[in-house]
């Protein structure tokens, strides 16, 4: 583990980046051999942190850390899609790429969230933080154009199942991890640990 000084922090001064610790750590690698001993090529470690700039995707995170949904819409009067809601989150219009209207759907996903589709997954890829099997499951919303990727956090999926959202608002991440989805009614005793309805 990176000592409190080594791990790499961003702050904003005047409207500019400021870095301290290390972004990035560099490993001595190490051979592999076969059962011959014949070398067949290095590991190559490597530890960075990576900068993500949210730009106007951030008010989608940030609300999700106060237990809020933010869609956005296309208010265009001149654009064939006007009035079109878009959940996950997208900035512009895809239609006439003018920039969308931020909007509160928070009550919209508690009273008409829906299990379009799921899938179970056994096997992860690196840096999975979920309790395995996942539950992805793809959430349709009344009034919204397209379907938002979350995951089950209780019960099992089916589709057409009536689902309510749940924030990480205790401690949160600021990430896409910071909102999950349980089946209406489930009570605020059984939701994981940092989570509320
Ligand atoms: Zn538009």
């Amino acid at each position: 583990m990176k000592s409190e000084n080594d791990i790499g922090r961003v702050s904003v001064k005047n409207g500019r980046y400021k870095i301290k610790g290390k972004f990035h750590i560099i490993e001595p690698n190490t051979p592999i051999f076969d059962d011959n001993g014949k070398l067949c090529g290095i590991t190559n470690p490597r530890d960075m942190t990576y900068i993500h700039s949210y730009g106007g995707e951030a008010i989608f995170f940030e609300s999700l850390s106060k237990g809020k949904l933010m869609a956005s819409r296309c208010d265009n009067p001149k654009c064939d899609s006007k009035d079109s809601i878009f959940m996950p989150f997208r900035i512009y219009c895809p239609d006439c790429l003018r920039k969308n209207t931020v909007i509160d759907i928070t009550d919209i996903a508690k009273k008409t969230a829906m299990i379009h589709s799921f899938i179970i997954t056994e096997r992860s890829g690196a840096f999975n933080t979920l309790k395995k099997p996942i539950k992805f499951i793809n959430v349709e919303f009344e009034d919204v154009c397209t379907i938002f990727m979350g995951y089950l956090t209780v019960g099992e999926p089916k589709i057409g199942m009536r689902v309510v959202p749940i924030f990480q608002t205790k401690k949160p991440t600021y990430t896409i991890m910071d909102i999950s989805w349980v089946p209406i009614g489930t009570p605020e005793s059984e939701l994981p640990e940092g989570f509320t309805l």
